[in-house]
């Protein structure tokens, strides 16, 4: 599958669409959710143009692979959910719900997260 560079997230790192920036550096975006499913829930991702995390970890450079768990961390401090402690997911593809095909990690934080997978 090739990327889609009209995805929303790319929308996004464009400019064209606004968003609620936590944190931003060379390789990495980091915004509020839209529609939080946590007091806290942030996407951290990359400005480079891949689809999932498999894609990610193959094709990104190393520094883009760093600064994206970097980026994770900082909003973790950023957000002051560490101490209380907080989840990170990133869905690829149909079978794991991934709504937008650009890699993002949902940052969730703020209440009890509740078992880690929905039973369906
Ligand atoms: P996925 O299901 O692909 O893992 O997650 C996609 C996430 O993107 C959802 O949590 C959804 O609320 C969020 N989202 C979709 N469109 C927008 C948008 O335009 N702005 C922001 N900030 N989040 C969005």
């Amino acid at each position: 599958m090739t990327y889609d560079p009209n995805n929303i997230f790319a929308r996004i790192l464009r400019g064209e669409i606004p968003n609620k920036t936590v944190y931003e550096d060379e390789h990495t975006l980091a915004f509020h959710d839209i529609n939080p499913q946590a007091p806290v829930h942030v996407l951290v991702i990359p400005k480079g143009a891949y689809q999932s995390m498999d894609d990610f970890s193959a094709k990104a450079s190393d520094a883009e692979i760093a600064a994206l768990f970097r980026a994770v961390g900082k909003v973790v401090e950023l957000t002051g959910i560490a101490d209380a402690g907080w989840r990170m997911l990133a869905n690829s593809g149909a079978n794991g719900g991934q709504e937008v095909p650009h890699l993002h990690i949902h940052v969730f934080g703020g209440r009890r997260l509740g078992p880690m997978l929905a039973r369906v």
